[in-house]
């Protein structure tokens, strides 16, 4: 009783006015809208979204009628003055993104610093996000975990990620769109050697939700014969102690190099190397032909 009478006062008197509410939004499944988003959002002046196509036509479905802004990772820096100014106003606003948290690999933290640091208070209105629903689901360990959102696709960064990822000991969480997946896992079972634990979690909180594992070439299999489509959410298990590799690319071209000048054929050289420093054979056979 005493609960219910609390959180009944405290929902009348959100929205504060001046304040900046970071608002989840569902990630696929409507009924995960929560009814404190919903009535932060029917209430506020202005809503700052990513796509103001997209979020109207969540917000036409529940009757919200604030004045939708434009917020997305082309405008930020002209935006942000605009929002702050009414902030300063004493208007009442909040930030939603096209799905899930805003601020995890979408628009929101430049605009949470501003407002900080314009000595306006920001709150958060949990809801949904991919990122740590995949992982909850996944059965990988959740103690210690690490998100890297999107990979870099430019190579030099990229490699050098992915070989930083495949030695990291946490839980790995990536996002990826649906054609670059099977690339993607290409790369993470050159890498990470082919029988690293993954669950590759599709479309959650939706009606075809599914999760595919338990290894990179489980899922390959898998994706071999389905085509990706939908979203997707990686979910990584860390890299054992005996996993850690300490070499260089160059250290280990060195060493492949010196066995092939003795006569050794490249396919044993690899096999030998492998042993040695525990890479997986093929990423190694991959630096012989680079
Ligand atoms: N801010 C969002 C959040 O809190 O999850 C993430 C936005 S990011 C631009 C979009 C990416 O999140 C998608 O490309 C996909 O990798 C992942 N994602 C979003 N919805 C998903 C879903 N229903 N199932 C699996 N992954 C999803």
């Amino acid at each position: 009783m005493g609960l219910e009478t609390d959180l009944i006062s405290e929902k009348q008197l959100e929205p504060d006015p001046g304040v900046l509410y970071i608002v989840g939004t569902p990630i696929g499944n409507l009924e995960d809208f929560s009814p404190r988003a919903k009535n932060i959002l029917s209430k506020v002046a202005i809503i700052a979204c990513e796509d103001t196509r997209h979020s109207g036509r969540l917000f036409k479905k529940f009757k919200i009628n604030a004045s939708l802004v434009s917020f997305h990772k082309y405008n930020i820096q002209s935006k942000i003055p605009k929002l702050l100014e009414a902030l300063e106003k004493g208007k009442t606003l909040a930030l939603v993104s096209d799905a899930g948290l805003p601020s995890i690999s979408d628009p929101g933290e430049e605009l949470v610093a501003a407002s900080r640091n314009g000595g306006h208070k920001v709150i958060c209105i949990p809801g949904p996000c991919a990122a740590m629903t995949a992982l909850v689901s996944s059965g990988l360990p959740t103690q210690r975990f690490c998100f890297e959102g999107f990979l870099p696709s430019k190579p030099k960064l990229r490699n050098s990620l992915l070989k930083t990822i495949a030695q990291e000991k946490r839980t790995t969480i990536i996002y990826e769109a649906p054609h670059r997946l099977i690339r993607l896992l290409k790369e993470l079972s050159l890498l990470c050697g082919e029988d690293r634990a993954i669950q590759v979690a599709r479309e959650l909180t939706k009606k075809h939700e599914e999760q595919i594992g338990p290894t990179i070439s489980d899922a390959l299999k898998y994706f071999d014969k389905n085509k990706p489509r939908g979203e997707f959410t990686l979910v990584l298990g860390g890299a054992t102690t005996e996993g850690i590799k300490t070499k260089s690319d160059k250290e280990l071209i060195e060493a492949l190099e010196k066995l092939i000048a003795k006569g050794v054929s490249k396919n044993v050289a690899a096999k030998e190397i492998a042993t040695k420093t525990g890479y997986p054979k093929n990423y190694l056979y991959s630096l012989i032909h680079k």
